[in-house]
């Protein structure tokens, strides 16, 4: 196992995504899933979105509006990147001339966005057997499919502090150790648009007596495994699937030792 990183590192981390990129919001029950997400979990951080920004709203709809009217060619595609979405000037509601730059830069009023990425973090909570507890998920997207607790980091957050809300929110469970055990890029879709994620993975324990009690609307069943190419094959989120390969090949090393 990795050794724990330092609080300061991850907060620094945290407060840099978190500083550039105010817009997606974390949900309760979203997964790192590439993170990750419950169909609830989905729903908030764009719902939250839109509530942030009438203006943004308006200027959207009527910038597809405008587009589909000019030219059906240029319609909004079933899917895109963020960045492109921005077609008019969230703050000033000046046309974007060059959709897809990165930041967005509004040379009308001087408005810029960065687009994240927005933290998420999954939990590996292990027991004293070295087993590794996987949730079964209730819901689309991957429902039927094993997953880890987790979901996005709130605005005001630190990475630990959703860590321990998202693992208890789901199972109930209180953790006693937090470990970094792997970080990587990832995206999330909702309503057509891709936006940004950095995921974190943490292994985590809890105490011996530990009862799980899990948020039944999310998730369906757990259990206490040293997965196999049985669970593997059946993730509902590739992320997820690389975390616990990478700790299927540290706990190997901690047991050939
Ligand atoms: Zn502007």
């Amino acid at each position: 196992m990795k050794k724990k990183p330092s609080a300061a590192t991850v907060k620094k981390s945290a407060k840099k995504s978190t500083s550039r990129k105010s817009a997606k919001k974390s949900s309760r029950k979203a997964h790192p899933a590439a993170h990750p997400a419950s169909d609830k979990s989905v729903a908030k951080p764009a719902a939250k979105k839109a509530k942030k920004s009438v203006k943004k709203k308006a200027a959207k709809k009527s910038a597809v509006k405008s587009v589909r009217k000019k030219d059906s060619k240029s319609a909004k595609p079933s899917q895109e990147r963020i960045e492109k979405a921005f077609r008019y000037c969230p703050s000033c509601r000046t046309p974007n001339d060059n959709p897809g730059a990165i930041p967005f830069r509004c040379e009308e009023c001087g408005f810029a966005f960065f687009f994240g990425p927005v933290a998420a973090v999954g939990a590996l909570v292990v027991n004293e057997a070295q087993e590794l507890l996987l949730v079964r998920r209730a819901r689309d997207p991957g429902k039927g499919q094993w997953g880890l607790p987790g979901g996005f980091v709130d605005r005001g957050e630190s990475i630990e502090g959703a860590l321990h809300r998202e693992v208890a929110e789901e199972t109930q469970l209180k953790l006693t150790e937090l470990s970094l055990l792997t970080t990587g890029p990832n995206n999330y879709t909702y309503a057509g648009v891709t936006a940004d994620v950095i995921d974190l993975f943490f292994v985590c324990k809890v105490p011996a007596d530990s009862k799980i009690q899990l948020e039944l609307a999310e998730l369906s069943e757990f259990k206490w495994c040293v997965p196999t190419k049985r669970e593997l094959n059946n993730m509902a989120f590739p992320s997820n699937r690389i975390a616990v390969e990478k700790w299927l090949r540290e706990r190997k090393k901690q047991v050939s030792k």
